[in-house]
């Protein structure tokens, strides 16, 4: 029975064939081709020819793989073997047909080469998205550091020159410098974030803060807000709101500037009302809700969901500036801590922008021990040394001009790294402190912060040093810890965030 099964199913893929010594087949069993005895094996197919000459070749195996062959309607893929034995002893023809076999093999090979062509296809398009993508990024992060030099001039200079006994026209005209010149500042700020949140690396930063403080300093630039536009301003903060929580401060303060700017921009009159209150606070987490209402131009029902998107804006009245990125910002933001922006808007009668933000509350949290950074702390009677390491005219120039004003400190202006190393050790006094820009041309604030903490002298490598930077990212601050800078001033900085953080360090 079995055999049967076996005539039946087993298909016959082997050919045997005895040849003599010139090719001409003297037995075979015709399995695949026939009827090929008495026939030379030349005339079966071409490729047997390449065979005769090693007929004579003694007790050899010689073997061909994936050999097509043709012969009476039998097209085969198969490899073919030669036994060959001594001098008396005929030669063996072994016909193995895998056609099925060279066929699967060929199908999975061109699969694979398509698949593999396919992948490397995309993977150019791949890198040549991500090259663009972070040109345009690197591209951005460059152009608004350069920007950065010239703007803490204006700025710094506006500060100088408004000092400096002007009639009011001139203040008039000192005040619309000023104030382009805080726009620019803050629109710099949002086109980094930007670039950031494109290649995800815009991160919070949750420390424990102060919740009242902020709101109370909102409130203030509200109130001022209000005063210049001729606007009411109502406010309402709930008695239970805990003092310290933990959360990301600078990026909430940015989101509820956003949000209450754009309600002072969109109102002409009426009202601007800014609410916090309490909803929970369970698991060591504060849920707070903030509003901000107003009474202003309103938004259109099919313009709500557009307003979030980058550089969007749907009132086209050139009266309003702006570059259409706050609320998109905003909405990164908040999305951050898992929540959302909620719209509520009649066109022609008002908005109002609302969220919920969990934030960490625990009786425990408590504010880092901060030095209390005031330019009273510095001593009146003392002169301190400071040494500058910058290669901007305009940022010595500024440092300089802020400095000399005091009249309490000696600045030393350098930017070499052997420079540096041989003012600090060379220096009859001490220095105070250093101020270091961390974009010099030929090296990085950060590798000469290195050297100086290297120093072989105490008094050397322990001087506080400040980076004067614009690149203030996680990872940034992590780079310029590491290379044991002490703190950090941004820039573009004003006369008194330079002072304060220097107060902060000096003795
Ligand atoms: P910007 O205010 O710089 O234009 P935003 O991203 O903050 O950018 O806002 C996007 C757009 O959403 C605004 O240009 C405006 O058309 C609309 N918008 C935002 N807030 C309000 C508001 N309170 N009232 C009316 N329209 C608003």
């Amino acid at each position: 029975m079995l055999q049967a099964y076996k005539e039946k199913h087993a298909k016959a893929v082997i050919q045997y064939s005895i040849i003599d010594f010139n090719g001409i087949v003297l037995e075979s069993d015709n399995v695949l081709f026939s009827p090929i005895e008495t026939k030379n094996i030349a005339d079966v197919h071409p490729f047997f020819e390449s065979l005769i000459p090693l007929l004579t070749v003694e007790n050899e195996t010689f073997t061909f793989s994936c050999i097509h062959l043709e012969y009476n309607n039998c097209k085969i893929t198969s490899d073919v073997i030669l036994q060959t034995f001594n001098s008396k002893k005929s030669p063996l023809l072994i016909i193995h047909d895998l056609t099925t076999h060279y066929n699967n093999y060929q199908t999975t090979a061109q699969v694979r080469n398509e698949s593999v062509i396919h992948s490397q296809i995309l993977e150019l398009k791949n890198d040549y998205l991500k090259e663009k993508e972070e040109f345009k990024n690197a591209f951005i992060a460059n152009f608004s550091h350069e920007l950065r030099d010239p703007l803490t001039g204006i700025i710094t200079f506006s500060d100088i020159l408004e000092q400096s006994g002007l009639n009011h026209q001139q203040l008039d005209y000192l005040n619309v410098l000023k104030s382009s010149s805080s726009f620019l500042k803050d629109m710099i700020d949002d086109i980094l974030d930007l670039s950031k949140i494109e290649v995800g690396k815009l991160d919070l930063v949750i420390d424990p803060f102060n919740l009242h403080a902020l709101l109370d300093d909102l409130k203030l630039n509200c109130i001022v807000k209000a005063k210049q536009k001729g606007l009411t301003f109502h406010y309402n903060f709930d008695e239970k709101l805990p003092k310290i929580v933990g959360g990301d401060a600078l990026r909430l303060r940015q989101v509820l500037t956003n949000l209450i700017n754009n309600a002072f921009k969109f109102t002409n009159e009426g009202s601007v009302t800014f609410n916090v209150s309490l909803n929970q606070i369970r698991a060591q987490k504060a849920s707070i809700h903030f509003e901000v209402i107003d009474t202003g131009i309103g938004i259109k029902e099919e313009d709500v969901d557009r307003i979030f998107n980058s550089f969007t804006q749907v009132n086209n009245e050139d009266s309003y500036k702006g570059a259409g990125l706050g609320l998109s910002i905003s909405k990164y933001l908040v999305e951050l801590t898992k929540s959302k922006i909620t719209v509520d808007s009649t066109y022609g009668e008002g908005s109002k922008f609302s969220t919920n933000i969990n934030f960490r509350a625990t009786p425990s949290l408590k504010l880092p021990r901060q030095k209390p950074a005031s330019f009273s702390n510095i001593k009146k009677d003392k002169k301190y040394n400071i040494l500058l390491v910058e290669d901007s005219e305009i940022t010595q120039l500024s440092v300089l001009k802020i400095l000399a004003s005091k009249g309490q400190f000696f600045l030393d202006i350098v930017f070499t790294p052997e420079d540096v190393i041989s003012k600090i050790t060379n220096f009859d006094n001490e220095f105070d402190l250093v101020l270091m820009d961390i974009k010099l041309k030929e090296n990085s604030g950060d590798e000469i912060a290195q050297l100086i903490r290297k120093l072989p002298e105490k008094q050397h490598r322990r001087i506080p040093i400040i980076a004067l930077t614009a690149k203030v990212f996680k990872e940034d601050l992590k780079r310029y810890k590491k290379a044991g800078i002490n703190d950090v001033i941004k820039k573009p900085f004003n006369e008194a965030s330079l002072l304060e953080k220097m107060a902060m360090y000096l003795k």
